[in-house]
């Protein structure tokens, strides 16, 4: 850590060390820069501490309910269960404050230095943080999103996802509104742990943007997992009452919760910065406008990551980081990088689990002609488990070249299957290679190699 208050030179200042900003500090330390990265929150930013990695070991331990009542089915006594809420919390922020120290040793073993505080523009060149001035060559933001809050009487009395993994008490009765990636997971992982859910959203499906299939599918699903859907109606008013929450439905119903969570999407961090000071143009949403190479209209001024409000997804922001860095210190071998994005594959954590790559069916359909193979069975285990959960599959392919355009699943482990299949997908793989693949039996992932019209 930094300690001088005297004016301080840096070749790269970054501002954010979520995983955008550590990666390409740690980049640019290593192609010899002299680097500085300025935090005011925990090293590793929203996906350590208040997104992924939380989120994953929440979900995990909500996945245990379904695991216990499977086995049932395979000759297993399970009795006298008990789930503690503060013993999770305490554990994860134990593992939160490991990986914390990870980061810290990351940045200082590659020579990059590290100010607490909030950082702010004094022009394009200095920043201010408390008590330090520093100059930077180049500038890189990668100060990432915030949760936001529809705009409603009472909106203020809800918790949003930054606040959800540090609750004193679980809650029994929870409504969730917001039917997209935070909403889904947040749904699943309570359900699983035995609160009461409901999850409301503004149209008649969740997840909109995905696959109408898929979409479809995880609406049947869901009530299974005891997350009950209340689809086109969102809260008007929410008013406290001793320890609840009223809420009052555009439907016209009112109902009461113990907690309420927004998971209505998020906004660049551009506020706290005092951007005005340098002339660097933001677009409506407060998102930081960048060309190919995450230069801002200043030149020397960067952006990345989910303030520049694009994919806002860890993998993307990483890859976003790396592609900077090596156009940056590649400028003399010519071999310029464009981030390639419009192949991303990405995981809903509901449960049942969502994962996706390329066009959606519908996408596909407007672009040209295509061909569709879906497949929906009943996963192995639940033979034995009782379980109703459905595994569900689609492939949308080019119908003149036959490459695959797009994969689409909703089932268990459809997170780490799609990861595999994204390789090929990425490669450019036409259905005839998947169909030439030896099936792996007895799989889930086998439905993709044996897909038939
Ligand atoms: P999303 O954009 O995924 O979903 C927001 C939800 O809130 C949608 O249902 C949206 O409806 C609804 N909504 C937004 N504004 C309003 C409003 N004014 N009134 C009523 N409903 C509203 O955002 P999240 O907050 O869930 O997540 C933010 C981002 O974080 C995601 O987009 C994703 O990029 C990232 N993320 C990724 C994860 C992963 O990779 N597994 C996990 C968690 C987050 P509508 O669809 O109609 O706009």
């Amino acid at each position: 850590m930094s300690d001088s208050g005297l004016l301080q030179t840096f070749d790269w200042l970054v501002i954010g060390a979520g995983s955008a900003g550590v990666r390409a500090a740690r980049l640019a330390a290593q192609a010899g820069a002299k680097v500085a990265v300025i935090e005011q929150g925990a090293l590793g930013g929203t996906c350590v501490n208040l997104g992924c990695i939380p989120k994953k070991l929440y979900v995990t331990a909500s996945q245990f309910a379904e695991a216990f009542s499977a086995a049932k089915g395979f000759g297993w006594q399970v009795e006298g269960l008990h789930f503690s809420w503060p013993q999770l919390r305490d554990a994860q922020h134990a593992y939160i404050g490991f990986l914390n120290g990870v980061y810290q040793r990351l940045l200082e073993q590659s020579g990059v230095v590290i100010f607490r505080g909030q950082a702010v523009f004094l022009d394009d060149h200095h920043l201010q943080i408390g008590e330090h001035t520093l100059y930077g060559k180049q500038i890189l933001i990668a100060t990432g999103s915030s949760p936001v809050r529809m705009m409603i009487p009472g909106a203020e009395l809800a918790k949003v996802s930054d606040q959800i993994f540090s609750l004193e008490q679980q809650p029994k009765r929870l409504l969730i509104v917001g039917g997209g990636y935070i909403g889904l997971e947040l749904a699943g992982i309570f359900a699983g742990i035995g609160t009461h859910v409901d999850l409301c959203f503004r149209h008649y499906l969740p997840l909109n943007g995905f696959d109408e299939g898929l979409r479809q599918q995880l609406a049947t699903q869901l009530p299974l997992m005891n997350i009950q859907l209340l689809p086109n109606n969102v809260p008007l008013s929410i008013t406290a009452q001793a320890e609840q929450y009223r809420v009052c439905f555009q439907q016209g119903q009112m109902a009461e919760y113990d907690q309420v969570l927004m998971a209505t999407g998020r906004k660049p961090n551009t506020q706290l910065l005092q951007l005005e000071s340098t002339g660097v143009a933001l677009a409506e949403s407060g998102a930081i406008i960048v060309d190919d190479f995450f230069r801002s209209s200043i030149s020397h001024i960067f952006a990345l990551g989910d303030v520049i409000g694009r994919t806002m997804l860890t993998p993307v922001a990483i890859a976003q980081a790396k592609c900077l860095m090596h156009n940056f210190y590649a400028l003399q071998s010519q071999e310029w990088q464009i981030l390639d994005e419009r192949l991303i594959a990405s995981a809903v954590f509901s449960q049942p689990e969502v994962a996706s790559i390329g066009l959606t069916q519908q996408q596909a359909e407007e672009h040209g002609s295509c061909q569709v193979y879906s497949t929906i069975f009943r996963p192995l285990s639940n033979g034995l488990s009782g379980h109703l959960t459905r595994c569900w599959m689609k492939m949308v392919v080019d119908a003149v070249t036959q490459r695959v355009l797009g994969l689409h699943m909703v089932g268990p482990h459809a997170a780490e299957i799609m990861q595999g299949f994204a390789v090929a997908v990425t490669m450019g793989a036409t259905k005839a290679d998947f169909d030439r693949t030896l099936a792996i039996h007895p799989t889930l992932a086998e439905e993709w190699v044996l897909l038939r019209e």
